[in-house]
């Protein structure tokens, strides 16, 4: 709860309320001097002190900031965990994940991650001399089988990026563990109102706030959260001797967005089921990649371990690469760009944009072809969505 002492316990404040009141409640009690409904942003470097080192719980702005704290308390609310710290980026948070790891150490990961994660991990730590393997982690016996003496990391991700594979996390997280591995687990694209994976054994998550938690495509941001308080210390110890720190309006401008999270996942949930199965009865789409649709390979697992779906989705069409090129370039409603989880709806392919960084072999080893294409499915109408998809398939295919 929020607390100006700059104490950060009692995280668990208002655990006995559903998912739709902590997000509007959770780390955020009225001002106590001024009664600002709103978390004031605290644009502020430093901070006085009574006397040398004796300070009300704020000392400088890299290490704590109340604004921060607010957003923190929000956050692990939402994961149902006990601790969380805010990074200035996604990849912010996913590397201080990686920050735990020494030299020598092995970590298991998936070979569809989200492309800034591959390129973190082998443009990045291999120079550090950790090693990675990438392996299909839809299959838990791969998986299992990659595991080394050094492994001591298991980083996660479901739904993927850009295919929506599906990974059984506890399955995952068990194997990890008898492996004396850390299992850390990036749910961006579930969100905690869909997906919970402390709950099922992880240690570890990581956001990128950037997406569906800020929701509005106005801010970049991180954040881990840990029921492990020697996690969590060493997480807050990376944040400060680092310095990934997200600025207070821009925790501002997430704690304002996760507010709505609710009944914006509804509404990205209910489009999207409707545009897959539009989708999947299209004579010119080849195939479609949604969780929620039941011939998705990971449709069972997803049905067990996530509450919704989500607002993800891919797709194959029956044509030429230029046709494919066309299709994301031509739609109105839908915005050619990267990124993804904002109110408005977004298209992209993956190749050429959001997965370039991966190398074009290794992109369709994991079935990710050239001419996939994917959406972002916003809070739109969804009449209004579908037919621009129908125009502009249309139009490029003829
Ligand atoms: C966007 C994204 C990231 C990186 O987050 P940034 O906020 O862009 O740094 C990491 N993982 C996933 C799944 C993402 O979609």
């Amino acid at each position: 709860m929020h607390d100006r002492d700059g104490d950060v316990d009692g995280r668990g404040g208002h655990r006995d309320y559903r998912i739709e009141t902590r997000s509007i409640h959770a780390g955020q009690d009225a001002d106590p001097e001024t009664g600002a409904l709103m978390t004031p942003v605290y644009a502020n470097s430093t901070y006085e002190q009574d006397a040398p080192g004796d300070h009300r719980g704020y000392e400088y702005s890299r290490t704590g900031n109340p604004t921060r704290t607010d957003l923190e308390e929000n956050l692990a609310s939402l994961e149902g965990a006990e601790y969380g710290r805010a990074f200035a980026s996604g990849m912010a948070s996913i590397n201080t994940v990686l920050n735990l790891l020494e030299a020598g150490d092995h970590v298991v990961t998936g070979n569809d991650v989200y492309g800034g994660t591959h390129r973190i991990f082998t443009q990045v730590y291999e120079d550090y001399d950790l090693e990675f393997s990438f392996v299909d982690m839809t299959d838990l016996d791969e998986l299992e089988a990659a595991f080394r003496p050094e492994t001591e990391l298991l980083w996660l991700e479901t739904p993927t990026n850009p295919l929506m594979s599906i990974v059984d996390v506890a399955g995952a997280a068990e194997i990890a563990h008898d492996h004396d591995a850390i299992c850390a687990i990036d749910n961006t694209f579930a969100t905690p109102y869909l997906q919970r994976p402390l709950e099922s054994g992880a240690d570890v998550v990581s956001h990128s706030l950037t997406k569906y938690l800020g929701g509005h495509s106005d801010v970049v941001g991180g954040a881990l959260l840990t029921n492990d308080p020697d996690l969590d210390e060493r997480f807050g110890f990376y944040q400060n001797a680092v310095g990934a720190t997200p600025g207070p309006f821009d925790c501002f401008l997430v704690l304002r967005g996760t507010k709505t999270l609710p009944v914006r996942m509804d509404r990205h949930c209910e489009n999207a089921r409707a545009i897959a199965e539009w989708l999947d009865d299209h004579p010119d789409v080849d195939r479609v990649y949604y969780p929620g649709l039941e011939s998705h390979p990971g449709h069972e697992v997803a049905a067990e371990q996530m509450d919704d779906f989500g607002g993800m989705l891919s797709f194959e069409l029956d044509a030429a690469l230029e046709q494919v090129a066309e299709v994301v370039s031509t739609t109105e409603v839908f915005t050619l760009a990267e990124s993804l989880g904002g109110v408005e709806s977004l298209i992209e392919q993956p190749a050429p944009m959001t997965h370039a960084a991966i190398p074009r072999e290794e992109r369709l080893e994991a079935g990710l072809s050239d001419s996939l294409i994917r959406v972002s499915v916003g809070i739109e109408h969804v009449d209004d969505l579908i037919a621009d998809l129908e125009r502009a398939i249309e139009t490029a295919l003829g």
